[in-house]
């Protein structure tokens, strides 16, 4: 099988249990990849393969606990028998190359190959480098994905016919200088194969080793692998994976209109622009609303541009298939907290993120006797997230949502769903009412929750910030909050009453218009079509 494109990518989420994935940026390039299989576009991802995955959160006492989240690759993906080496820190670290494929709604196919260093030749050390995702010797991770990855791609034959190599993030960067080596040290010939998308401003987000690092784990590598201007490519001081995926990028992209103008800016850089990003429309469309489409926009799920005709749908059947999901989440709160009685009738907001601090979950209670005066016994609120493991700041976040929790009780219903992942987040997305997001700006890249709500008929209550800025301008639907005087004032004046008005035809307007104007743009068909004609500079006819 031919494939002319390699993305690569520290995590990529598309089934719930392969957990390769641990937020937005796996499930991203999971997205990407399905839209990929379903257009027939001739790519091939690149992974690792973590054993423990992320982390599986359990809340207990008011504090977020993480167990390994294991499962066993034997049962759900192929192993190719093939292995490659990476020398790192004098070893020659041995990985094995594991495959599964994507099949796409025509059958046609994306595989994905995973690289897990769980080798009976290798070191206790270099055996747990693959084991838990964004834990552990990163640099090694980092290099084995890069390194290790053309390497892999070569072993099972993927490698002659690659034109383009796609960084998704800069954790593969190393790629880069595989490329440089194989390719006779040519800059340009390097240039002229790979393409970078950077996905966020949050500086955490952009790995930075210090250089005698480096060379401690190159040393094995060393000779070819640090070329002599490698603080050219990477940074002075700190070898920066993005600077680095820069250098060698002859295109560069952000991901939202907003996220592309932050990143000229701070990398300085006048040639990056952006490609904004999408969610896989039929992933992440609850069943009933599946049918409900199916019925009136036919061939919406090769297509979800279709999805702009939606105002065709009898208010009636948006609404039933909007209550049978609402029902299925409140199901499921009570079987997490028996006797919670989450009422269908009552307007539920959601919110659901990663518990990173920019993020501001907290907003909306920054005026809690305010709020407890309009919405008592009128709201409820569903929140879910994971913190990182060492993000204190997250943690505390998480922490304070349920102090919350119990301040509303007897109010205001309210409850934290542990271990937000792809079930979960279906759920939520399709079963609440209103999709609340609230970051900082200009910290948000792009967001993609809110886009899964907008297929599902869930309009977002937002601050102004990646996605939403252009969505706003496309009246996806939503109400854009300026602050917490405006966010109260909307709620109260706006929010509430509609939905509450006996007759439910204008809120059933802002819901058909998430998906019109939501859904049709902010899918991976549309962006993976940006990403072929742009970045690849392929046609899709030509596939
Ligand atoms: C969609 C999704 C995310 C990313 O959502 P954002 O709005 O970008 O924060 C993170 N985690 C899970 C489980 C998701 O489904």
């Amino acid at each position: 099988m031919i494939r002319k494109i390699a993305y690569f990518s520290a995590e990529i989420g598309f089934n719930e249990r392969i957990k390769t994935y641990s937020g937005g940026l796996g499930i991203l390039a999971g997205d990407t990849l399905k839209s990929f299989a379903d257009l027939g576009v001739p790519v091939v991802g690149v992974t690792l393969l973590y054993k423990e995955g992320y982390f599986k959160q359990k809340i207990e006492q008011g504090k977020q606990i993480e167990l390994a989240d294991e499962w066993d690759p034997k049962k759900l993906i192929e192993n190719t028998g093939k292995t490659v080496k990476v020398n790192i820190m004098g070893e020659d670290v041995h990985i094995n190359i594991w495959r599964t494929r994507i099949k796409g709604i025509s059958n046609r196919t994306v595989p994905i190959i995973f690289l897990c260093t769980d080798h009976p030749k290798n070191s206790s050390t270099a055996k747990e480098y693959t084991k838990s995702l964004y834990t552990g010797d990163r640099l090694a991770q980092e290099m084995i994905l890069g390194i290790g990855g053309i390497r892999a791609l070569e072993a099972v034959d993927y490698y002659k016919d690659v034109e383009v190599f796609h960084m998704n993030e800069g954790h593969s960067a190393f790629l880069t200088l595989e490329l440089f080596r194989k390719l006779n040290y040519d800059e340009k010939a390097v240039k002229q194969r790979c393409v970078f998308t950077t996905h966020t401003p949050v500086p955490a987000g952009h790995d930075k080793f210090p250089y005698h690092i480096v060379n401690n784990h190159f040393k094995g590598e060393a000779k070819d692998m640090m070329p002599w201007k490698i603080k050219e490519y990477a940074g002075e001081y700190e070898l920066d994976m993005s600077d680095l995926a820069i250098y060698f990028s002859r295109f560069i992209n952000g991901v939202s209109e907003l996220h592309g103008k932050v990143s000229r800016e701070m990398f300085h850089n006048p040639n990056i622009t952006h490609i904004t990003n999408g969610v896989h429309s039929v992933s992440w469309t609850h069943p009933a609303m599946q049918n409900v489409f199916s019925k009136y926009i036919p061939g919406w799920m090769e297509n979800p541009e279709l999805l702009s005709q939606a105002n065709v749908i009898p208010d009636g059947e948006i609404w039933y298939a909007h209550r049978q999901a609402k029902q299925e989440l409140i199901d499921h709160i009570e079987r997490e907290f028996p006797g919670s009685r989450f009422d269908p009738d009552v307007l539920t907001i959601g919110f659901a993120r990663r518990a990173a601090t920019y993020k501001n979950a907290m907003m909306i209670f920054e005026r809690i006797d305010q709020l407890i005066n309009i919405g008592k016994g009128k709201l409820q609120f569903i929140f879910a997230g994971k913190a990182h493991k060492k993000d204190q700041p997250g943690k505390d976040t998480i922490a304070g949502l349920l102090d919350i929790a119990h301040i509303l009780k007897g109010k205001i219903k309210m409850v934290y769903l542990e271990d937000y992942n792809i079930s979960l987040g279906k759920k939520l997305t399709a079963g609440v009412d209103v999709w609340l997001n609230t970051p900082r700006p200009p910290m948000e890249a792009s967001g993609t929750s809110g886009m899964k709500a907008a297929h599902n008929g869930v309009p977002h209550f937002s601050t102004v910030d990646g996605w939403t800025i252009e969505g706003f301008k496309m009246a996806t639907g939503g109400w854009p909050i300026v602050d917490i005087y405006d966010l109260m004032a909307i709620l109260e004046y706006t929010i509430m009453p509609l939905y509450y008005n006996t007759r439910k035809s204008r809120w059933i307007g802002k819901m058909k218009a998430s998906i019109v104007h939501g859904a049709s743009y902010f899918n991976t068909h549309r962006m993976c079509k940006e990403y072929v004609a742009k970045a690849y500079k392929m046609k899709l006819s030509d596939f």
